[in-house]
């Protein structure tokens, strides 16, 4: 028998760490099992919300909520005498059943794991949990069955996009990156997810480590970089700490280092911690932060695939694009393209928070709709309000209003109605939002976290405030409407980043889909 203890954050900050500790104690040298079950602690699980989760396998029992206080009566009924605790299962809200497997909730049906396929089966800091669910396996079909031509052409056929927020082809960016006949070439991965109530990057690196570590060896292969980097955002801790671990065990069994699996690569990853800066996930700003200056964007005319870190050519992914690449060689890219939209492949992993039943990390085909995010997977809105709206992909993404619930979400799509992917972040919000708050938080955020290196987003958003805090005091004027319209489309214009570029979306998007709030605040003088 195992016992695997969710360890994320989430459920860390619930009291997972003391039931673990509870487990332990009680569990070891217990003279009433044969043998004693192996007790685990995971990375996150995504259902943040049900929180200390504690599975045990094989027989697939998942208990939700659990407290320290509750472990004597896990091993005195379910571990030894075989019977199911109900407190401790999950009650359908709608059924009244109670469900005993994670998969059997509506939480779970939808999802189909690609990117998040190990965390919460694994302990993130055993190699060997792993290796023992084929980790590290794309990477030996890679360097002993592939040559590096047939592994990009496999990425390419994968129609992977780049999790990150731009959703630039990845393949065709190795592919730009290896064509420039310049060396050395670095790699990067970019862990620096700063957006407000995103936790997709956090939870695969707490969770799965070696994921990342494998996904960078594999694009190593296809450039000939001998140099990677992982930027991880400052305040995830225990995401240092497992990677930390994660590339010290990988160059303890050869899979960092000189000549890997016996092979003519060479190659090895540096751990950098961010500053701190929210523009510092933006690649040449963070590029600029590892060659230890200011992190400041600088324009793209020159892509880092050709000019990147100290002027090399560098391939620069995010954390979720670097967890799929080891799945993509594994199990041909093709089967990967199979899943998704016809300009979205493949999977997207979704923080879903905010005004919603079940929050917590989801993995859903590109193509889904926001109903069924939100409604089927999310369980609708709590305490009998209604929906009014939908924020995606981060501080520069737009709100989507009910009209929309049906939209068939990817890249494109979402574009399209004047909001973004992003990252993955899904803020959702119920009747009781003001919307023109919502518009002027956003934009609060971004005007504090701009580098100020440009004068249309700097100056940009400190006049978009100015205007949508008077309004919200109930002191605007209908002109002031023109005014947020106007100084939006010079920002998309003319700012040098893409922060800038899309640190409008909030405001065109709440303009566009709620005026009739604008209108109310001004009128009404609230
Ligand atoms: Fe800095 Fe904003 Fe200009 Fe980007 S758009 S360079 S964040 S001032």
């Amino acid at each position: 028998t195992k016992i695997m203890v969710c360890c994320g954050t989430g459920c860390t900050a619930n009291g997972a760490r003391q039931v673990l500790a509870r487990l332990e104690e009680k569990l070891r040298g217990n003279k009433n099992f044969e043998v004693v079950p192996v007790l685990k602690a995971t990375g996150c699980n995504g259902w943040c919300e049900k929180g200390p989760l504690v599975k045990i396998m094989p027989e697939d029992i998942t208990y939700c909520q659990v407290k320290a206080e509750d472990v004597d009566e896990i091993i005195e009924k379910t571990l030894l005498r075989g019977e199911k605790i109900k407190r401790l299962l999950y009650r359908d809200p709608q059924t009244k059943e109670f469900l005993v497997s994670l998969h059997q909730t509506d939480f779970y049906r939808k999802q189909k794991k690609i990117a998040l396929r190990n965390i919460g089966e694994i302990d993130p800091a055993s190699i060997d949990d792993y290796i023992e669910r084929d980790g590290y396996k794309a990477l030996e079909k890679a360097l002993k069955y592939m040559t590096p031509d047939e592994v990009l052409e496999e990425v390419i056929k994968s129609g992977l996009r780049g999790r990150g927020g731009g959703g630039f082809p990845t393949g065709r960016k190795w592919q730009a990156c290896k064509k420039v006949p310049r060396f050395p070439k670095y790699i990067i991965c970019n862990g620096d997810e700063g957006d407000p109530g995103a936790f997709m990057d956090r939870s695969i690196m707490e969770g799965d480590p070696h994921t990342i570590i494998e996904g960078m060896l594999i694009c190593a292969y296809v450039l000939q970089a001998e140099k990677g980097f992982i930027y991880v955002r400052d305040e995830y801790d225990l995401a240092v700490k497992h990677l930390t671990q994660a590339i010290l065990d990988a160059r303890r069994c050869g899979f960092l280092g000189k000549n890997i699996l016996g092979s003519s690569l060479s190659f090895d990853i540096e751990l950098v911690r961010g500053g701190g800066a929210f523009v510092c996930g933006e690649e040449t700003a963070l590029i600029k932060s590892i060659e230890g200056f200011p992190g400041e964007p600088r324009d793209k005319y020159i892509f880092p695939t050709e000019s990147g870190l100290w002027g090399q050519p560098t391939v620069i992914n995010n954390v979720e694009t670097w967890a799929n690449i080891p799945v993509i060689i594994l199990e041909g890219g093709e089967k990967f393209a199979s899943l998704g939209t016809e300009g979205s492949k493949g999977t997207k992993v979704f923080s879903l928070v905010g005004k919603v039943v079940n929050t917590g990390l989801v993995e859903v085909p590109m193509g889904i709709t926001l109903r069924e995010i939100i409604y089927e997977i999310g369980g609708g809105i709590p305490n009998g309000r209604q929906f009014k709206a939908v924020q995606t992909g981060g501080p520069s993404g737009g709100c989507i209003p009910a009209q929309l619930l049906d939209l068939e979400i990817d890249f494109d799509t979402l574009t399209r109605e004047g909001s973004m992917m992003g990252s993955g972040g899904i803020i959702v919000m119920d009747d009781t939002t003001c919307m023109v708050e919502v518009a002027r938080y956003y934009t609060n955020f971004l005007a504090v976290e701009s580098c100020g290196k440009c004068t249309p987003c700097r100056e940009g958003l400190r006049a978009l405030l100015a205007i949508l805090t008077r309004i919200v005091k109930g002191e605007g004027k209908m002109e002031d409407l023109e005014l947020l319209q106007e100084i939006s489309e010079v920002m998309q214009e003319a700012s040098l980043c893409a922060l800038g570029r899309t640190a409008p979306n909030p405001v065109l998007s709440t303009l566009k889909y709620f005026q009739d709030e604008y209108v109310a605040h001004i009128i009404d003088r609230r």
